[in-house]
């Protein structure tokens, strides 16, 4: 049953190739949420070969965090655009900035954090699998036997599916030494105002989602 959150913030937070872009898809549909995924917006912005989308993919290809001040002002726009609704912010906030700068953006508002723990070896076996629709975003692993025929995506438009540029081991290696340095001290920014709540991601995706669920009550 779907049980409609609205209003509510949630945080989905995890290590590159936790599962977030997977989970959201769910949790997006279960919890009635507005999705922003900021590696998305940004993904988006480079194929459209936008002043931001060219001053990201310089950092994003290097496997570093594009600067807080870019993000901050999305996320601005963002909340203008989405005032008092639902959200779900996917891959962001990735520093204690842009943490802070949220909060002073919500004002108030009923902040839920959700953090997804798997090891490090398996982000490196999971990323350099991944496989993402060109078309729809929907991501595929090589190694889960479930991959569609012909490298095409089994969306309505059948797109290609492709390696990010970032997925590559060397990139994989340098995002992940970001997020220990950068992003995993927001793990403790959270828990510390008591809104942390952590979920095993290793797993199939319908049984991680079974634990978020009962992680969410
Ligand atoms: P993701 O799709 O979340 O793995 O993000 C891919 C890349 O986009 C990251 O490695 C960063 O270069 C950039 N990126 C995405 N979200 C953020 C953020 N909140 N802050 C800084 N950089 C980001």
């Amino acid at each position: 049953m779907v049980k409609g959150r609205n209003g509510m913030i949630l945080i989905l937070l995890g290590a590159p190739g936790a599962g977030k872009g997977t989970q959201a898809e769910r949790l997006v549909e279960e919890y009635r949420l507005h999705h922003l995924s900021t590696g998305e917006l940004l993904r988006t912005a480079a194929a459209a070969g936008s002043n931001l989308g060219k001053l990201a993919k310089s950092y994003m290809d290097d496997g570093q965090l594009v600067p807080d001040d870019i993000i901050l002002s999305i996320i601005r726009s963002y909340l203008d655009e989405h005032q008092g609704e639902g959200i779900l912010f996917d891959g962001f906030p990735r520093t204690v900035a842009q943490a802070d700068g949220l909060s002073g953006m919500l004002a108030g508002r009923k902040v839920v954090t959700l953090a997804l723990e798997i090891p490090d070896r398996m982000v490196i076996d999971r990323l350099s699998a991944r496989r993402v629709c060109r078309s729809c975003g929907k991501v595929y692993n090589t190694a889960s036997g479930i991959m569609p025929h012909g490298g095409r995506c089994n969306c309505g438009d059948g797109g290609e599916l492709y390696q990010r540029d970032d997925d590559h081991p060397e990139t994989i290696r340098k995002r992940l030494e970001v997020f220990h340095k950068q992003t995993e001290p927001i793990i403790s920014y959270y828990r510390r105002r008591g809104a942390l709540r952590t979920v095993n991601g290793d797993g199939a995706p319908d049984e991680v989602f079974a634990r978020i669920k009962k992680a969410l009550g």
